[in-house]
């Protein structure tokens, strides 16, 4: 695959500014996302070792133990996937999805309004009701409180000082966050990446929780046919640094390497991380 817009050929890197960023994001296609990262290969819950039902695990653990609830879940950078609300809609009063596309934030809404989708989730949900120890047949049940807990598909720019309408959140702010392939996606180096991590820090209260997931050492992830979409090389030392430098307590982190047979051509993520973290 070669696309026209970050990297102009494999292994040569092209550094975009963040309003160019921002540009190639216009041209996001949800449908073409869904299919390179949220089906087989990449999610395949026949087997144990594959990243879905190591995300989806790890969502579940980090919002059945310890204190992780509360009034208001926010998720950052929603696109154009569900899988990252499923467990924390049990635990909140309120989630608020939200996007920099448009295209993604209508694609949210189409599943919300039960009109078709660009993915069937319902392995998703299935795997997730069997964590909670529910049946899987349990899982049009839990599609529905997801429905009716999620309040609000909202515009984000995490690079803007304040990333969401004013009036989007309590002036305390939310319990939680989760953030999942966002911020290194829209962030083209490391000083967009730490400026965007502490804006999306201010729409939290003072000891609520960040749920990060993201990928380690990835150049680029393609988010159509022909968008290849640079991304902030990370590594583990400079996530830590990051989320030290922000103000948050780093409570776990897990690494995922993503063996050969999940490698595709739509990007190269090599790893992917898991981290709950305090603000303090
Ligand atoms: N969270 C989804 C997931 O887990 O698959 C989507 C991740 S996708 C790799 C990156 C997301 O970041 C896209 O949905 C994109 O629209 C969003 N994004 C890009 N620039 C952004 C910005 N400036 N502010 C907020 N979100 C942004």
């Amino acid at each position: 695959m070669e696309g026209q817009n970050g990297k102009e050929s494999a292994g040569q890197e092209k550094r975009l500014s963040e309003a160019e960023l921002k540009t190639c994001y216009q041209h996001f296609d949800p449908a073409a996302y869904l299919q390179y990262i949220y089906t087989p290969p990449r999610a395949n819950f026949d087997n144990k070792d594959n990243i879905a039902p190591w995300q989806l695990g790890w969502l579940h653990r980090a919002f059945t133990e310890g204190d992780v609830k509360g009034d208001i879940l926010v998720d950052i950078g929603s696109g154009p996937t569900l899988y990252q609300v499923m467990s924390g809609c049990e635990r909140f009063r309120r989630v608020i999805l939200s996007d920099f596309v448009e295209a993604n934030c209508r694609e949210l809404q189409n599943w919300l309004q039960g009109k078709s989708n660009s993915l069937d989730w319902t392995p998703f949900f299935q795997h997730v009701c069997k964590l909670e120890g529910r049946s899987p047949d349990a899982w049009s049940e839990k599609a529905q409180r997801l429905r009716s807990v999620v309040t609000d598909v909202l515009p984000i720019d995490v690079h803007q000082p304040h990333p969401l309408l004013p009036e989007a959140l309590p002036p305390s702010g939310a319990d939680c966050l989760i953030s999942c392939y966002c911020l290194e996606s829209a962030s083209p180096d490391l000083a967009s990446f730490n400026r965007a991590l502490g804006h999306i820090s201010s729409l939290l209260r003072q000891g609520g929780h960040l749920l990060l997931i993201g990928t380690l050492e990835m150049t680029f992830y393609y988010a159509a046919p022909e968008l290849c979409i640079p991304a902030v090389r990370l590594d583990e030392a400079q996530l830590c640094s990051s989320l030290k430098n922000c103000g948050f307590q780093l409570l776990e982190l897990s690494i995922y390497h993503l063996p050969q047979d999940m490698q595709k051509s739509t990007d190269d993520a090599k790893s992917m991380f898991f981290v709950k973290a305090k603000k303090q």
